[in-house]
């Protein structure tokens, strides 16, 4: 089975090379551990920061170790009661096409409704992460004026729509005029800057005539440096991440400290999280999704690769915006 290591620590911008496969033998399974075959893996733009050794809230991968991240994977061997042979679930495991795993490691999906790569994206982390943050830390309100960036991406597609069902304005910056009309007329946005081809300032400016009330951050840098001048009094900014820094390389400048000065004078509350620390409320979060979901009143998009030998080019996509909503690659049939 082949399986995909990290070759050397990027600096700067992932290239194919980056990667490796490899050929290792399936792994032996003991009694009380179930074989798996995987079929979608999740690639996502917290996992430039593991190629890289400084320290994290998340430890770096290792050079000429496996990649690892969420995947969905089906039972194709299992001799334990909690599991039987067809099974589908999810699990963090190693990029590679089959898995041995304890039942413990394992949460099984159900498969009748939706479609089970939606496990990876609206209703994975993605959808937590966009909950959480819009929810808990922006908390929109009826009226207010909300931005977005990387609006069409898996969270921000998701952050979005959530601040629209309590009632806010939503504007969301995006790389491509597909996108921007994906957002409007897919996604019901009130009005999206596309920051290739606009100037995201002054498009805000027309765009937010109330200025900004809750900015979800996905995207840190210029683009944000543009965001912060509209930004209200009492504002809050869930700073979800920054990719637009994940790619720089070890001699290239860090803009973060230029935001400071203004959230210090308007009193913004700026808040990092990650997604975890709201575990003990997923539960009730996932649900509201799935309704959400079921009752099509919560859009998500998928881009999909297909085959394995696909997951660096998707993974390198990342970063230039070749996806839409969540970006999968599909291993195999179930
Ligand atoms: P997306 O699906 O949004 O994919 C990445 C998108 O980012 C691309 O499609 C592209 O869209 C945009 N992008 C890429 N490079 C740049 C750049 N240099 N400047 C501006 N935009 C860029 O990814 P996710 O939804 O999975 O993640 C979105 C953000 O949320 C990331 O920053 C990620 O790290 C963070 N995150 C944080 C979590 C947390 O717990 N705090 C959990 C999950 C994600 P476009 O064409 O519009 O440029």
């Amino acid at each position: 089975m082949r399986q995909i290591i990290l070759k050397g620590r990027p600096d700067g911008m992932p290239s194919l090379d980056t990667f490796q496969f490899i050929n290792e033998d399936v792994p032996d399974r003991n009694q009380d551990e179930v074989l798996l075959k995987t079929l979608y893996l999740s690639v996502d733009p917290y996992m430039r920061g593991r190629m890289s050794d400084e320290p994290s809230y998340v430890k770096p991968f290792e050079v000429g170790k496996p990649l690892n991240g969420r995947i969905i994977a089906q039972v194709i061997e299992s001799k334990v009661d909690k599991l039987k042979e067809g099974d589908i679930v999810t699990g963090i495991f190693p990029w590679q096409e089959y898995i041995v795993a304890f039942p413990n490691e394992l949460r099984r999906l159900d498969v009748h409704e939706l479609p089970i790569s939606s496990a990876l994206g609206v209703l994975g982390t993605p959808g937590l992460t966009a909950y959480f943050g819009m929810y808990h830390i922006g908390e929109p309100k009826e009226g207010e004026t909300v931005v977005v960036s990387s609006a069409a991406g898996a969270v921000g597609s998701i952050a979005g729509q959530l601040a629209q069902k309590r009632g806010a304005r939503v504007v969301g910056i995006v790389g491509s005029r597909t996108k921007a009309d994906y957002i409007i007329e897919t996604l019901g946005f009130d009005d999206a800057v596309n920051y290739k081809n606009e100037d995201v300032g002054k498009g805000l400016k027309t765009k937010c005539p109330d200025g900004i009330d809750v900015y979800f951050e996905n995207v840190g840098g210029e683009i944000s440096d543009d965001v912060w001048p509209l930004l209200n009094t009492f504002a809050r900014v869930p700073l979800c991440g920054a990719i637009s820094a994940y790619n720089l390389a070890s001699d290239e400048e860090d803009i973060g400290t230029r935001v400071q000065w203004p959230f210090l004078k308007a009193r913004i509350k700026m808040q990092g999280f990650i997604v975890g620390d709201y575990s003990e409320h997923f539960s009730d979060a996932y649900k509201e999704l799935t309704q959400l979901v079921k009752k099509d009143e919560l859009h998500f998009e998928e881009t999909i690769l297909e085959g394995f030998d696909r997951v660096p080019e998707a993974f390198i996509g990342l970063f230039s915006g070749d996806n839409i909503g969540k970006q999968l690659v599909k291993v195999a049939e179930p």
